[in-house]
């Protein structure tokens, strides 16, 4: 079988003697996007930061490729685990150009810089906006660019909390398909969290279904949705329109 790109086993994380994480295991193949779905307060961003490295299990172990970055002993830095981030509050540097905004996490010439840049403007349509600031931008302009710079390095697997919900409603199923089309292009694994049932029907390959720190359900999204594992599922679904 094939190793899984990134692989969650056992995590559970205690605050104030509650376990908010407990026991999540699943694992992401490459160019598979799974979804982390629950209502505000079950753990997911929790689950999404330990995954990151800017939190630590208190038990459980996370792995990359099959190689652990965090377990009970070894705690492998954020920036040295191939993995991109995405959040809700794109979090552009305001002093600095997209270009420079793209160009930020990454190493190399700067000829090279200056190539990898330019191809992702062009991919997420903003061929002409190096020169311009942050603040210059939309909110779905500013949300491409947060993508761009986050591909940039090439992760190897991406984490997104709630990427979308600050963007006009509008705009959001157009971002949501070019996001993905840009990640399964690149073969990033994704894990995504969102608390919106219509936007893990959406986007995920694999729904991961939390309540209360446990993933209660694990599946593709129609069988998730036509065969509920219990009424609190089943009415976390009802509004999926
Ligand atoms: P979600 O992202 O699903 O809304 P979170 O992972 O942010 O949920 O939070 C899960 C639970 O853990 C919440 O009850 C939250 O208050 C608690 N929590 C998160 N971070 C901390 C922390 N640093 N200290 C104490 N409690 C925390
Ligand atoms: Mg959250």
């Amino acid at each position: 079988m094939q190793v899984p790109r990134l692989e969650l086993r056992n995590l559970t994380r205690r605050f104030g003697g509650r376990n908010v994480v407990e026991d999540v295991t699943l694992s992401v193949a490459p160019g598979q996007v799974t979804c982390l779905l629950g209502p505000s307060g079950c753990g997911k961003s929790t689950t999404l930061r330990i995954v990151a490295g800017v939190d630590r299990q208190d038990s459980g172990v996370v792995l990359v490729d099959g190689v652990p970055v965090s377990d009970g002993r070894h705690h492998t830095p954020p920036e040295a685990r191939g993995i991109g981030l995405m959040f809700q509050d794109f979090a552009l540097f305001p002093h600095l150009s997209v270009a420079d905004n793209i160009a930020f996490g990454l190493t190399g010439t700067k000829a090279d810089k200056a190539r990898r840049v330019a191809e992702l403007l062009e991919r997420v349509n903003l061929l002409t906006f190096g020169e311009k600031y942050p603040h210059e931008l939309s909110g779905g302009e500013q949300q491409r660019v947060a993508l761009a710079r986050a591909l940039a390095p090439r992760p190897r697997v991406m984490l997104m909390d709630e990427p979308f919900s600050g963007l006009d409603e509008r705009l959001r199923d157009g971002i949501r398909d070019a996001t993905l089309d840009l990640l399964k292009e690149a073969g990033t694994a994704v894990l995504l969290v969102t608390h919106e049932p219509d936007e893990a029907m959406r986007m995920a390959d694999e729904i991961a279904l939390m309540r209360a720190g446990r993933v209660v359900q694990q599946g593709a999204p129609y069988n998730i949705y036509n065969n509920p594992a219990d009424l609190a599922a089943a009415a976390f679904f009802s509004d999926v329109n």
